[in-house]
């Protein structure tokens, strides 16, 4: 059962890939991510359906566009390979389970809103805005979980985390304005609903191993004269980073301090 969960989840996430491809490149500049269709961004040739398989056809094409034989970014095939592994490992952690849909929507954006952080320092209320919504729609069928036991006190903790992340990142944006933005603080809320539904140790876990990260990033980047001291690093990244951390580990890890203690 949950060899076939992780082939589906695979093949879903190459073809969520090759639309997070789209979001990248359209949402930031503002257009539409239905219309038009895929072309060439050299020759503006429609690609054909053929050639918009995800990974398969650049390899086919060896990187190249058919019509006009430039060379077509590996960033493509990456990024749909990338959702793929993701979207497969997702499932294989959680097995069959209520709680993968509101998980595979969180690795889809983080995807998405990573690297458009990385090219813009930006991160869209178009895409952070709807999914407080989206994520709340399917964290509830994931505490309803269908055919088991509910869970409500996960929703409530969702709730909690959510306002509690908020408010950190706002505390921490109006003290120290240079280190991030105000599209950190939006997406640190949706972040606690995420991290609070899976538990206290997973938010605590999540938001303390995305600022080490991040400040370990910034740390080396200085230290190796990449960076000046004024040159913000997008910190979108280190964000999300440190969620997936705190909801793997965050309740392990925890538990183990709280024992050590
Ligand atoms: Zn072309």
């Amino acid at each position: 059962m949950t060899a076939l969960l992780v082939v589906v989840a695979g093949i879903v996430g190459l073809a969520i890939g090759s639309f997070l491809n789209v979001v990248i490149w359209r949402v930031p500049r503002g257009e539409s991510v239905a219309h038009p269709p895929s072309a060439c961004p050299r020759c503006g040739h429609a690609i054909r359906s053929r050639d918009n398989v995800p990974v398969l056809s650049w390899l086919l094409l060896r990187g190249r566009c058919r019509d006009c034989g430039n060379p077509i970014s590996a960033r493509y095939p990456i990024v749909e390979a990338a959702t793929g592994v993701l979207f497969a490992a997702t499932a294989w952690w959680t097995g069959p389970s209520w709680v993968l849909p509101a998980l595979l929507y969180l690795v889809a954006i983080s995807v998405a809103l990573a690297l458009i952080d990385l090219d813009t320092k930006r991160l869209p209320n178009a895409i952070v805005l709807p999914s407080y919504p989206v994520a709340f729609a399917l964290l509830t069928l994931a505490s309803w979980n269908p055919g088991g036991t509910p869970d409500w006190a996960a929703l409530v903790r969702a709730l909690i985390g959510a306002a509690v992340l908020y408010a950190i990142y706002l505390v921490t944006v109006v003290v120290y304005p240079a280190g991030m933005g105000f599209g950190d603080v939006k997406l640190a809320g949706v972040l606690g609903l995420y991290l609070g539904w899976f538990g206290w140790g997973a938010l605590f876990v999540g938001w303390f191993s995305a600022f080490l990260f991040g400040g370990i990033f910034s740390v080396a980047l200085l230290f190796s004269g990449r960076a000046g001291r004024k040159s913000g690093i997008p910190f979108g990244p280190w964000m999300l980073l440190g969620a997936a951390v705190g909801i793997v580990l965050g309740e392990a890890l925890w538990s183990w301090y709280l024992a050590v203690l």
